[in-house]
Formats: C-alpha cells, structure tokens, sequence
C-alpha cells in the first residue's frame, strides 16, 4: 500500500507572509510523519516562491493552484508550468472554482494536464458532479466524460504521474459531507475508466483522492476506503491544527 497523500488548498487566502508562517508550522507538525504520509500545500500563486525556500528540506511539497497550458509567451496574467516547476511538485487542475468561475473546458484542463506532465509537475485533476446532476443519477456520466476528455493527451505510463481527485462540486467549501459508499463508488468509477481507457496496470498505479468539506473530524471515514489514496483539503488546511490533525489520522492508516 502506497503513503496517502494530504494536500492543502489555501484558495486566494493569506499574505506571504502568513503564508510562510503557516506552511513551517506545518512542515515542523508533520515532518515526523514524512515515512508514512505525503504532504502538500498549494499556496496562492505570489507565495508560491517563498513558501518552497521555507520548504526547502522537500520533506513538505508545494503544489500550484493552476497553470496556463503554453509554456510561454503573451499571455498576460497567467503562469506556466515551465515556470512552476522550479518551485512545485504538483499543479491542481481543473479544480470547479476555476471550471465554474472561469469558465475552463474539459479541454483545456486536458491541455493543463499534458503541460504538467511535460514539466515534471504531478497534475492533481479534479472532477466531480454538480448537485443537481447527483440528484438526477448522472455522477458516473459526468466523471466518465470529464476523464474521457482531460486524460485524452496521455499515454499509460502518464497514469502514475497523475493524481486524480474526486471532488463533488456541492461539497466544496459548503461544509456538506459526501457519503463515504458515495465516494467509494466514484473512485471505482474512476478506476474503471481509468482501466478501459489506459489497461489495468495503469488504473493500478493511479491515485485517488477525496475533496470536499473535509476536516479532521471527517477525514477518517474517508481515509479508511480502500479505493482512496489521500483528501484535498481546501477550508480546512487554512487551520494548522486541523491540517495537522488530518495528517494525523493518515499516518495512523485510519
Ligand atoms: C477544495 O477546494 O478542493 C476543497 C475540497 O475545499 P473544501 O475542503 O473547503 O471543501
């Protein structure tokens, strides 16, 4: 069994300089956990710098919220993942704030996942239902067509160098909790997809994680499914306490 992953989304959140602050509590709470638990935290984009000098040691990874797709030239405003990757091991993409609020493709997240991969950063692809498409029975549809499309650019031997997170779009910052039988089954449904587009040894070799509304009272019911391998943590991970606590109960293998 692989380490379970924990990764924080801090959002649009903290300055620099409580960014940092936050990211060494972090890493001095966590490093003794560092054998059993992989750790991540994704900055706003203008800490992204000095959290990784704070992390430097690399027992704590930092991750990027988004990349644009090209690797360079005028596109006003964004960041490349040639540029991150002096800085981060990890890029989320496709996450539903930026699918919902800035209007991004199933295609152009699949073009964000290639240009990760191309740049040695580990993309974390989120997909995931809206409420209204749960409530009509669509959630495999949707993961179905969401993978279909981001994971077109890739090859089998990409399928370890991917993270995949389960994040139903109502469970965001909502503080609704997802069933765990309903998370379980959408990460055999990403599983199966995974399998019929790339063969069982890349569905293998995948991780899953969840998202939604986690905290460390929580996180425990989720962490014990077979089929996930770790949780984005987005409110949550803003507390250092209840970040810690979390990775906690996954170094306890709970
Ligand atoms: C997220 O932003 O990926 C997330 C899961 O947020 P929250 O934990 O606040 O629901």
């Amino acid at each position: 069994m692989s380490n379970k992953l924990i990764a924080g989304n801090w959002k649009m959140n903290l300055s620099v300089a409580d960014s940092r602050k936050l990211a060494k509590r972090v890493e001095d709470a966590t490093t003794k956990h560092a054998d059993k638990v992989e750790v991540v935290v994704a900055p706003s984009t203008i800490a992204l710098t000095e959290v990784s000098k704070e992390l430097k040691s690399g027992k704590t990874k930092v991750g990027v919220q988004n990349i644009y797709f090209v690797d360079e030239g005028a596109y006003t405003g964004e960041v490349s993942a040639v540029q991150a990757q002096e800085f981060v091991d990890y890029a989320i993409v496709g996450h539903s704030e930026r699918r919902q609020l800035f209007n991004e493709s199933n295609e152009d997240v699949a073009r964000k996942v290639a240009a990760c991969l191309r740049s040695d950063i580990t993309p974390i692809l989120c997909v995931g239902e809206t409420g209204y498409e749960r409530d009509h029975g669509e959630t495999t549809q949707v993961i179905n067509d969401q993978l279909a499309t981001c994971l077109t650019m890739l090859v089998a031997s990409d399928m370890e160098h991917i993270v995949i997170a389960y994040e139903p779009i109502w469970a965001i910052g909502t503080g609704k909790n997802a069933d765990s039988k309903a998370v379980a089954s959408a990460a055999d449904t990403i599983q199966k997809t995974v399998k019929e587009m790339f063969g069982e040894k890349a569905s293998d070799g995948v991780r899953i994680l969840y998202g939604g509304s986690v905290k460390a009272d929580t996180a425990k019911s989720y962490l014990s499914l077979d089929n996930i391998d770790g949780l984005l943590v987005g409110g949550a991970s803003l507390s250092d306490h209840e970040f810690v606590a979390i990775v906690e109960h996954a170094a306890d293998g709970e």
